[in-house]
């Protein structure tokens, strides 16, 4: 399995509010995009991140109760962790966070994944693109859509899982949407089908959304399957 991650701030916010995590020894990789501004955002991806980071243990990952149900409870702790941080710093509330997480079978012959929100996992398959996750958001005045749950925001959250069966040569992609909303799945098929390598494509993602005006912080990661 070969790893790219990155992350950038774009070029019209000031603050990166997403996050990272990538864990290629236990298999674990999950991105997150933070809401609720400057010092607020940015606190509630990276803590989301930190809880799935020491929930998901290798001991844990290995132990039988599953990843499904794993990935699921990580969600749960890290929503509860985000909502404490807020009570103990009034000066964030308001704050969440996105997160969808991966976590791919040691013989990589499948992964699991389960978000929240609206940042998303694609596998490429055979050259084609397809989204796996479905957004939580709907549909707002002006064409608008609002996320309709986050890790950290009132009210409970309940993660969607996906389960993907995998195969040499597959690429995974997670990220948030300050790529997507700026890549169309045509053009981000056009860019992981140059087969470069993992950190190369995420690169080159990364750059092709600031071309296309990167309005939103931008993060990727790209896990190459079997290589
Ligand atoms: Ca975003």
């Amino acid at each position: 399995m070969k790893v790219g991650a990155a992350t950038d701030v774009g070029l019209v916010r000031h603050c990166n509010e997403d996050a990272y995590l990538v864990a290629a020894d236990r298999g674990l990789f999950a991105v997150a995009d933070g809401l609720g501004g400057h010092a607020a955002g940015d606190v509630a991806s990276r803590l989301a991140l930190e809880t799935l980071d020491e929930e998901l243990t290798a001991d844990r990952l290995h132990d039988g109760v599953g990843p499904a149900r794993l990935l699921t409870r990580s969600l749960a702790s890290a929503h509860r962790a985000v909502e404490a941080d807020t009570r103990g710093h009034p000066e964030r509330s308001g704050m969440g966070t996105t997160a969808v997480v991966a976590h791919v079978s040691t013989n990589g012959d499948a992964a699991w994944l389960a978000h929240v929100g609206d940042s998303r996992a694609y596998l490429l398959d055979d050259g084609r693109l397809r989204q796996v996750t479905t957004d939580h958001t709907s549909s707002g005045p002006f064409m608008r859509s609002f996320i309709t749950q986050a890790l950290g925001a009132s009210g409970d959250v309940s993660p969607t899982l996906e389960h993907v069966e995998l195969a040499d040569g597959d690429r995974l992609l997670l990220c948030t949407d300050g790529l997507t909303d700026m890549l169309d799945d045509g053009h981000i098929e056009a860019i992981l089908v140059e087969n470069r390598p993992a950190q190369e494509s995420c690169d080159a993602l990364v750059e092709a959304a600031k071309r296309q005006g990167g309005v939103d912080n931008v993060t990727v990661v790209v896990i190459d399957v079997g290589r």
